[in-house]
């Protein structure tokens, strides 16, 4: 009897710490915000600490949406925020954004090199905020100096990461088909772009990338002629699905299982994009910000699209859309993961690592 009810005793305690423990294994949430055709994604790591990266457009729209989504994700003030680079769809909303919440530390590739599309003012509206807190120039190899999560740079500034992450490094057999693309005719093309700062961010087994609007030449550096980053759970798709990123040597190599696009109704979400991610092996699902209008049968199943309307980019100057919808990403350190579309409630698990 008093066996029994010490073995009982014993049981209850492991019980508890086995509850202890699920409910101290915080996931690593990810909020990829709407702000059509730009970039603005949240995370908050595991210990509460938070990075944006990229701000969306200039003005008031972007950065309440942004406001909004902090505010669901329980954030009150943002711990870094990581510029990918100076275009007016990462780096427009800034001070908008800086005038609705604190900013503490400001990641950046250093300095701007473009000259076209208002580029310099955007850079130097940045600077006025940038000079309020700490600044990071990040370098490909190193770690950003957050906890709960490591962020690791892998390309800024036209430069990208010489050794493989460890145990990667493998040799990329798709590198034979690859093409270059001449990246100087067109100035979109140049400059800013190809400086994006891209990380791999990792919690655990889970892995994710996110490159900015790196071009397509700088893909081919990151996988060729060895995969230097290894296979990842998620993709982040690269310039919002525009068909000068998203290498398919890059992509099938990293092996996504699944892919986030922050596209607009009218912007990115390139048909040659989609038929890359739709043939990459082992891609489960791609999940879009919004349902883009040239795409027509190219786009994702209805359900793994956040907004479903014509939306308005800034730049074409149509209308906005009043209420818009957030992708939401849960990672756990096991490699499991469950993304979540907050227009319709629809979410999906994806599982562990063996
Ligand atoms: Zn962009």
């Amino acid at each position: 009897m008093r066996r029994a009810l010490s073995l009982l005793i014993f049981f209850a305690a492991v019980l508890c710490r086995l509850s202890v423990r699920a409910q101290t294994a915080k996931p690593l949430n990810v909020y990829f915000i709407d702000v059509e055709g730009g970039q603005a994604t949240l995370f908050v790591t595991p210990t509460g600490e938070s990075l944006l990266v990229d701000t969306g457009w200039p003005g008031a729209r972007d950065a309440d949406r942004i406001v909004a989504a902090a505010k669901q994700a329980g954030v009150t003030k943002l711990d870094y925020l990581l510029l990918t680079h100076y275009h007016g769809d990462h780096a427009g909303g800034v001070k908008d954004l800086a005038a609705r919440i604190p900013i503490q530390n400001f990641v950046d590739h250093g300095e701007n090199v473009e000259q076209a599309l208002g580029t310099p003012d955007n850079y130097n509206a940045y600077l006025k905020v940038r000079a309020n807190g700490k600044h990071i120039v990040a370098k490909p190899g190193d770690d950003l100096p957050i906890g709960g999560a490591k962020f690791h740079v892998v390309s800024a500034a036209q430069e990208t990461i010489a050794k493989p992450l460890p145990g990667e490094g493998a040799p990329n057999p798709l590198c034979a088909q690859f093409q270059p693309k001449d990246e100087a005719k067109d100035p979109l093309l140049g400059g800013e772009n190809k400086s994006s700062v891209g990380v791999v961010i990792s919690l655990g087994k889970f892995r994710m990338v996110d490159f900015g609007d790196l071009t397509w030449n700088k893909e081919h550096d990151l996988v060729c002629p060895n995969n230097l980053i290894g296979t990842i759970d998620l993709y982040v798709v690269s310039h919002h699905g525009q068909d000068i990123s998203s290498l398919p040597a890059m992509v099938h190599a990293l092996r996504p299982r699944v892919a986030v696009m922050d596209n607009g109704a009218n912007k990115g979400a390139a048909v040659p994009t989609f038929i890359t991610l739709k043939s990459s092996p082992g891609l489960l699902d791609l999940w879009q910000l919004h349902y883009a209008t040239d795409a027509k049968e190219h786009n994702a199943p209805e359900q793994f699209i956040a907004n479903m309307g014509q939306g308005g980019t800034i730049m074409m100057g149509v209308p906005n859309e009043t209420t818009v919808y957030l992708i939401r990403v849960e990672a756990r350190a096991d490699g499991s993961f469950r993304v979540t579309n907050s227009r319709n409630g629809y979410y999906k698990d994806y599982s562990s690592h063996q």
